[in-house]
């Protein structure tokens, strides 16, 4: 049996046509990665999508000041199935001869037993494969474990692709853990906790630097819509104790000296009572000084004045609302009216939240959209002075959602995971969004006149022009 066998975590790169740094990190990789330390692993991690190792000299992209982001990009050749789509591929994370440095160095102290690749979006899967092909041209005989969102969602995909791999899907669990021994040839005799109160933090001082750190305090979402993966990939809702995320923390400040913390949760907000409002309490007294971000954004119907005025003492710099919009409430189990955004809307102005930090979500590329309804949301949440964001939609496997789009489409969106791209569905794939264009200059004609304090009405000409226009495109 090895004696403390070595574990390399990799986040590979993503292939993409954009890609934006919203202080992401692959949490569920380093939850993985402090689990198999505890286990008696020697554990490292190259994290292609970090600004940690690139070489010196070579500039980063520009940053702003709460220290999110551009993602260094290098475009790339498109894969077949997107050559007639008229956008430029890119591969966004650190230069190859920097991860291959890092794999270098690893060569150096300690030749790792195993990788373990995540994953996220079903369609970064080239950018997988690339991350695979080089550590395999490094390492030959190295098994290589593949898990995450991609092979959760896509499993046979995954297995067809990945066949040099150990292809993982789901959470990670004992099983995983006694996967991960065979192939290493170690008993680890570790017991891998279920939930994340029993688990230890995320292992981020694998980093070289951190400029942000990202963290949970709750896995999972109450709801189950009809478009997201939450409940496939987390199946229960589960909110961690308070005492152990102010302990976290605490730690995070003391070791790292980081002030940007993203919530990456699904559902922040649930049981008010019980979580967010004594949570914020805790936070507002320990006085931690550092800024808050919620780039999954916040459930409008849960932001009461009682809410508002915490988040706004509590450091978040700025708010994103979860709207979706108007006729969004067949996908959505939990349908925001008018009355509830504004309602919310109010609440956070009154707690001291000015108009530039506030934005709001409003998806598009549903099935069958309504397009008089997605404008009408689009002109309240102008009305409003707050910053319209909007989210294209993903397609996601095992979803109602993609189960409606794959009946009265003729891509094969079940054997080919890049066409689940949201790029794809509001541009030039689909018939119903070739109004998609028109919708984009007006929403960014919006977001201009906000940011200078001005509020558009329907009745503005260029604003009825564009509508008209996509309406008729
Ligand atoms: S509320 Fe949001 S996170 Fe929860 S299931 Fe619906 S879309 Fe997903």
């Amino acid at each position: 049996m090895k004696n403390h066998p070595a574990i390399c975590l990799i986040n590979p790169w993503a292939t993409d046509f954009a890609a934006h740094d919203l202080w992401s990190k692959p949490l569920g990789l380093l939850y993985i990665g402090s689990i198999l330390k505890k286990a008696g692993y020697s554990v490292s991690l190259i994290d292609c999508l970090s600004y940690s190792y690139s070489s010196p000299g070579f500039k980063f992209p520009s940053r702003t000041r709460f220290g999110n982001g551009h993602i260094r990009m290098q475009q790339i050749e498109k894969p077949e199935i997107l050559a007639s789509f008229s956008r430029i591929f890119y591969r966004y994370g650190i230069a190859v001869p920097d991860f291959e440095k890092q794999l270098n160095e690893l060569k150096k102290t300690k030749i790792p037993d195993a990788f373990l690749i995540t994953s996220q979006m079903t369609y970064w899967y080239p950018g997988i494969r690339f991350t695979a092909d080089i550590i395999r041209e490094h390492f030959h005989g190295t098994p290589i474990v593949l898990g995450g969102i991609y092979p959760t969602l896509c499993p046979e995909h995954a297995i067809e692709n990945f066949q040099d791999c150990t292809v993982i899907p789901g959470q990670f669990d004992q099983n995983c853990l006694d996967q991960i021994d065979d192939l290493t040839g170690y008993n680890s005799n570790f017991k891998v906790p279920t939930t994340l109160d029993d688990s230890p933090y995320p292992a981020y001082e694998l980093y070289p630097q951190l400029d942000s750190i990202a963290l949970l305090t709750s896995r999972g979402c109450p709801y189950n819509c009809g478009i997201c993966a939450s409940k496939i990939l987390q199946p229960n809702f589960e909110q961690r104790n308070i005492n152990h995320i102010i302990d976290e923390l605490e730690t995070y400040k003391e070791n790292y000296g980081v002030t940007n913390f993203a919530i990456y949760d699904d559902a922040l907000l649930s049981n008010p009572g019980k979580h967010i409002i004594p949570l914020l309490e805790r936070v507002i007294k320990a006085d931690f000084k550092v800024n808050f971000h919620v780039p999954n954004g916040l459930q409008v119907s849960d932001i009461t004045h009682e809410v508002a005025q915490r988040l706004r003492k509590a450091g978040f710099k700025e708010i994103r609302l979860s709207f979706e919009g108007f006729g969004t409430e067949r996908v959505f189990k939990k349908p925001v009216s008018e009355k509830a955004f504004t309602g919310a809307v109010e609440a956070l102005r009154k707690a001291g939240f000015r108009k530039n930090q506030l934005r709001a979500y409003i998806i598009t590329g549903l099935p069958r959209q309504d397009i008089d309804m997605l404008f009408d949301s689009i002109l309240l949440t102008h009305r409003l002075g707050v910053r319209i964001e909007l989210a294209y939609l993903s397609l996601i496997p095992g979803t109602p959602g993609f189960d409606e789009y794959r009946e009265f489409m003729s891509y094969p969106i079940d054997r080919e995971p890049l066409l689940h791209n949201n790029t794809l569905w509001n541009w030039r794939f689909d018939e119903p969004f070739k109004w998609e264009k028109k919708l984009r200059e007006l929403v960014r004609y919006l977001n201009s006149n906000q940011r200078e304090g001005n509020i558009i009405t329907s009745n503005n000409n260029i604003v009825k022009d564009l509508i008209q226009g996509g309406k008729n495109a």
